[in-house]
């Protein structure tokens, strides 16, 4: 076998013992002799995988009982408009407020806008494009809900905490957990819903988790259809219709794995800070040479952000990479330069691997 260091931003990297189960049980699924695609979502067997699943992510993020997992799909781009949808529709406030930490902050305000619920700004980091999380956040006493973006892919900043009622003017947080969920544990005090597509800490891509507090199905309208409803997940265990099944048994090894063999969300956290430590180590060892793009104290664990001060060695850089077998590290457009996506499944191996590679790349160019 022959993995190379995957360091794409999602679908990303997955555990390589993980993709050894799915393989050993891909064709015949605890004794069926058919495999777990093939088999009805509705059978006892595929019943247990979910449930199991269920019972194992709320055990693992701590999730309290008032909450309900929906399991669902289109991504978190889907759930940009639900969250409105559902939330801030006739029978509250038309009103919500977005913290715009980056370029997702443009696609879940049209969202919301389209389908007549105000934007209220409540913070922005705009002005520096998007090198840091706002300090301050102007919550608001008549809003539906504070709309963040916990972790941003693109331009490799992260929350470090999540805001407080105070901050957030007492409306319940929505967070767009896409690319830090199940990476660290989650305070879910001030949490209303918390969303993310699997396929950048938790699984392949096709599964989007929702974990919804049970007092805001009260906001839905009748005249929604059941399919953008979030109580129809909950009250029919996330299967209303045909549910992704193969990804739902694989979100369910993540989560076994999360918890039986890396120690939990704690567990997991303390390893990704390590990991993320090597690669911003050799950034902050030669400043003049790496410019990281995110300020220090808003720096991202899964996304690590840099141009080279030469930005000619971008692509010198992204050649001696692949010739390593490290993938995956061109960054986004709207940055530029270089983007190293450290979520769960990259082991501590990839990340030394690159920060080894980055400190030769300064020997030779800097
Ligand atoms: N939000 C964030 C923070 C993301 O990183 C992404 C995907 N890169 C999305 C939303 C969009 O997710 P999806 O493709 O699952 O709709």
């Amino acid at each position: 076998m022959n993995r190379a260091f995957n360091f794409s931003a999602g679908p990303a990297t997955l555990p390589t013992e993980v993709l050894e189960t799915i393989q050993s049980e891909l064709l015949d699924f605890q004794g069926t002799g058919i495999s777990v695609m093939e088999m009805s979502h509705r059978g006892k067997i595929f019943d247990a995988v979910y449930k199991e699943s269920v019972a194992n992510l709320r055990q693992l993020a701590a999730i309290p009982e008032d909450f309900d997992i929906l399991y669902m799909t289109g991504g978190a781009s889907t759930q940009f408009a639900l969250a409105p949808i559902n939330l801030a529709g006739p029978k509250t406030a038309k009103k919500a407020g977005y913290v715009n930490t980056g370029s997702w902050y443009e696609k879940t305000i049209k969202a919301a806008q389209t389908v007549g619920v105000e934007v209220f700004d409540a913070a922005s980091s705009k002005g520096s494009n998007h090198n840091h999380i706002p300090k301050e956040i102007a919550g608001a006493s008549d809003l539906a809900y504070l709309h963040i973006t916990s972790n941003n892919t693109i331009f490799g900043t992260q929350f470090q905490s999540l805001p407080s009622a105070k901050e957030s003017g007492d409306a319940k947080l929505v967070i767009d957990m896409s690319s830090d969920f199940l990476s660290k544990p989650i305070d879910w005090s001030n949490i209303g819903v918390a969303y993310a597509g699997t396929q950048k800490n938790a699984g392949p891509s096709g599964l989007t988790v929702v974990v919804i507090h049970r007092s805001l199905y009260e906001r839905e309208s009748d005249e929604t259809p059941a399919m953008f409803r979030y109580s129809t997940f909950a009250k029919n265990d996330s299967m209303y219709n045909t549910p992704p099944t193969f990804q739902i048994y694989a979100f369910g090894l993540i989560v076994k794995w999360l918890l039986e063999k890396q120690g939990g969300l704690t567990g997991i956290a303390a390893h990704n800070e390590k990991k993320a430590k090597l690669i911003y180590d050799v950034i902050d060892g030669a400043p003049e040479f790496f410019k990281g793009h995110s300020v220090t104290d808003s720096r991202s664990l899964m996304n690590a952000t840099w141009n080279f001060a030469n930005t000619d060695l971008n692509q010198v850089f992204l050649d001696g990479a692949n010739d390593r077998r490290l993938d995956g590290l061109k960054g986004h457009r709207s940055v530029g330069g270089l983007r190293a996506s450290i979520y769960n499944a990259m082991p501590a191996a990839g990340c030394a691997a690159l920060a080894e590679y980055m400190k030769e790349f300064l020997k030779s160019n800097g």
